[in-house]
């Protein structure tokens, strides 16, 4: 049933060939024991590895079954390895970090038995080496006649045809080899049993034949076999170590090595940590961002000024990156069209006011205009009669919407308006006001000022009539403003305004903000007003008695119109939105205006809520990115040591992995061992790191909470990006474990076996 023909080994060095088999021709019958004898390094155990598959002959030919065996493939020879031989060495080999059943069902685990099949197939042939009562030990806690038992029974759990026995006894003490040899003959009734040993006397007793070698020669065959015709068909299963039992191997292995396994984790995780923070924190910031934008500035207005500019990212570095020249002795004049803060102007048209009043009620909460601020000719008496510049007051018209003012401004003193004379002032959170703007109301500045010296302050809107005079080249402001003023439209601030957050500010500044009922006031005693009728009838600027002058920004007819209440077209449009939703509809709606329009036609809004937050969120997204750069460095650096570290296992592990491939693993199943095991130390890493970055989120979003205000869960980690990173750690760790798995993988079955454990 096994026959070698002419079988040549030979081993080649360097500078040395040495043939360790030279021209051995062999058979042997089904059930025999053979004896193999011979002087240390004569060639006894290349012999056995060539018949075991373990080592492949030079020339010559291994016949299984009457089957030639020169043109098997590595996977032929790891099932002929599995099914049909049971290896028995001098040093047991046992894989040291799993069970005594654990290393006798490794044979079966690869072959792929089920699990209760394989459980009793173990149990039963411990029974026979009489080791049935230490099976859950480690091969540690047994003696070596012991170890030999485990090793005997795991050679023999899958009925191999050949059982290969390399110096069983060479280890033990005469007593004990005897009961090993008293085992193995009565175990071996229906086997190929070879036994190489160099003790005469225990061949004698033990074989059936004894076959000498010499040399690498056979010198004497004491009951040469008949070459018996093969009547069976050799066609071995293929072995598979499926992941799990390879998972299994390497958590054990890794249990034997807990102290050094949990350090590796430790530092596997250190670069997941560092990742996970940064990510908690723009991931946390950008959520709050969000919801600042979605909850608290939903209500700001989109709003459509003359002039306007964009501040946002783009601005911003444009800014940043302007140059400055050498000092020299020139300035530079610039357009403010193509200037460093770009500004546009949107030309608004009575054709867009009439878009804007189209709008479907569903789209906005309200909408306010606001005119130039010039044409309401503000006065005060107090100590006489005075002109007040509106800009001064930070005169600007209020949002329709009570209600909406309510969610950012809270009143301090006073009411809101009800008459449409009626006006508040604004002051910031901290209850200030630039003094320069009580001084122009008349109010004197103080240290503190009462509420009861600003409420019932009476100011008025001058009548174009009273206020301008017509000298008979132009209109000017009257000298004596006294008429103007009684004759005006009084006004009287009935309430004051504290902005509630820090976003308040950017919907009305601190000033006088007054009802928009008293725009319609102005406009119907101004459109009819002399000044007015002449600068519509006059190309000329009738405020100077000049012709318009192209090169003074903004002198233009149309808006010396809108300076004197000429022009019913706003200065500025803002449009309020209930919420996130109504206003990406609004959006919406107001650039289906520019659709097919010049560039120069087109009117844009702006949203400072959105720019507020923009700049926020951009800053955050460039900050984290470097951040995680530099964790990312940390991540290198332990996938690097974690290749180290798996490098370091594959040589502590070179015995186990010849075991392996003597029971028949491919090498495919021993890069798995190692894959399994890096995979492991990386989802422990990704796990662990993940958690201990969710612990660590707790202090920091207290810190980052009490150091931002208005805002919570700063640190937040995102169970996507949790997931995501424990995956990223076992892929990362897996690709560190590839380089030595692979060298594990190549390892020569004989040359790890040889190893010394
Ligand atoms: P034995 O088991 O009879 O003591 P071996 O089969 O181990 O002898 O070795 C036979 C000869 O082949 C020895 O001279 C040994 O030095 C040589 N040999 C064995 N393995 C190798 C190897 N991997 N490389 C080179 N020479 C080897
Ligand atoms: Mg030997």
């Amino acid at each position: 049933m096994l026959e070698l023909r002419n079988i040549v080994k030979i081993y080649e060095t360097d500078n040395f060939r040495q043939a360790a088999l030279d021209g051995v021709t062999l058979s042997f019958k089904r059930k025999e024991i053979v004896a193999i004898l011979g002087p240390s390094g004569c060639g006894k155990t290349t012999l056995l590895n060539i018949i075991g598959g373990l080592d492949r002959y030079t020339s010559g030919d291994l016949i299984i079954n009457g089957k030639s065996t020169k043109n098997f493939k590595d996977s032929d020879w790891d099932s002929y390895r599995n099914n049909s031989v049971g290896f028995v060495f001098q040093s047991y080999n046992l894989i040291n970090h799993i069970s005594v059943i654990d290393n006798v069902e490794m044979a079966l685990t690869l072959s792929g038995v089920s699990v209760r099949e394989k459980r009793t197939a173990a149990i039963h042939v411990l029974e026979r080496v009489g080791l049935k009562d230490h099976m859950y030990k480690l091969p540690s806690q047994l003696s070596g006649g012991q170890k030999q038992r485990v090793a005997i029974a795991r050679a023999i759990v899958n009925n191999p045809d050949i059982i290969l026995m390399d110096e069983p006894t060479g280890a033990l003490d005469s007593k004990t080899s005897v009961q090993i040899l008293d085992l193995i003959k009565e175990i071996s009734k229906d086997n190929l049993v070879l036994i190489v040993t160099h003790n005469p006397t225990l061949a004698e007793e033990y074989s059936d034949r004894i076959v000498k070698l010499y040399d690498g020669k056979v010198i004497d065959d004491s009951k040469p076999a008949l070459i018996e015709p093969s009547s069976l068909v050799y066609s071995p299963k293929k072995t598979a170590m499926s992941f799990w039992t390879a998972l299994k191997l390497s958590f054990n292995n890794l249990k034997t090595k807990l102290i050094r396994s949990l350090i590796t984790t430790l530092a596997a995780s250190i670069g997941i940590i560092g990742v996970a923070l940064v990510l908690s924190i723009s991931n946390g910031f950008g959520n709050q961002v969000d919801k600042l934008q979605k909850e608290s500035l939903s209500g700001m207005p989109l709003t459509v000024s003359q002039y306007s500019f964009n501040f946002d990212m783009q601005t911003f570095q444009n800014m940043q990156n302007q140059e400055s020249p050498e000092p020299n002795d020139f300035v530079y004049p610039y357009d403010p069209a193509s200037s460093r803060i770009p500004i546009r102007e949107n030309k608004i048209t009575a054709d867009y006011i009439d878009y804007i009043r189209a709008m479907d009620s569903s789209l906005y909460q309200s909408i306010s205009f606001g005119y130039d601020a010039s044409m309401f000719n503000l006065l005060t008496n107090y100590s006489g009669v005075k002109a007040v510049d509106a800009e001064d007051l930070n005169w600007s018209v209020l949002p329709s919407s009570t209600e909406y003012l309510l969610t950012q401004f809270e009143i301090i003193s006073g009411e809101m308006p009800k008459e449409a004379t009626d006006v508040v002032l604004i002051v910031d959170e901290q209850h200030r006001i630039n003094q320069n703007i009580l001084l122009d109301l008349g109010i004197p500045v103080l240290e503190q000022i009462e509420y009861s010296s600003i409420i019932g302050k009476e100011l008025a809107s001058a009548r174009n009539n009273d206020f301008y005079t017509y000298d008979g080249a132009k209109y000017q402001v009257v000298s004596d403003l006294t008429t103007a003023y009684n004759a005006g439209i009084k006004l009287e601030i009935v309430g004051i305004l504290r902005g509630t957050n820090q976003v308040s500010s950017l919907l009305l500044g601190e000033g006088i903000a007054y009802d928009s009922r008293l725009n319609d006031l102005v406009f119907s005693q101004s459109l009819t007003s002399n000044i007015v009728l002449a600068q519509q009838a006059a190309d000329t600027n009738v405020k100077t008695g000049l012709a318009f002058n192209p090169f003074v920004f903004g002198d233009t007819k149309e808006n010396t119109l809108k300076s004197i209440g000429g022009l019913e077209i706003p200065d500025n449009i803002s449009i309020y939105a209930g919420d996130f939703n109504q206003k990406e509809e609004l959006k919406e709606y107001l650039n289906a205006y520019n659709t097919d329009k010049e560039e120069i036609d087109q009117i844009v809004y702006s949203d400072l809520a959105e720019q507020f937050t923009g700049i926020m969120s951009s800053l955050v997204n460039g900050i984290s990115i470097v951040l995680i750069a530099f964790a990312a460095i940390s991540l290198v650096v332990s996938s690097i040591m974690i290749g180290i570290i798996t490098y370091v296992s594959v040589l502590e592990r070179t015995k186990e992995i010849g075991v392996l491939r003597s029971l028949g693993a491919r090498k495919k199943d021993i890069t798995r061992v190692f894959n399994a095991e890096t995979m492991m130390i990386g989802f422990a890493a990704g796990v662990f790191g993940v958690v201990v970055t969710a612990l660590l989120n707790i202090p920091l979003d207290q810190y980052l909470t009490s150091a931002v205000q208005n805002m919570e869960n700063i640190a937040d980690l995102s169970p996507t990006h949790a997931i995501l990173l424990v995956v990223v750690s076992v892929i990362l760790t897996l690709i560190s474990g590839l380089i030595p798995a692979s060298i594990a993988a190549k390892k020569d079955p004989v040359e790890a076996l040889r190893v010394e454990s």
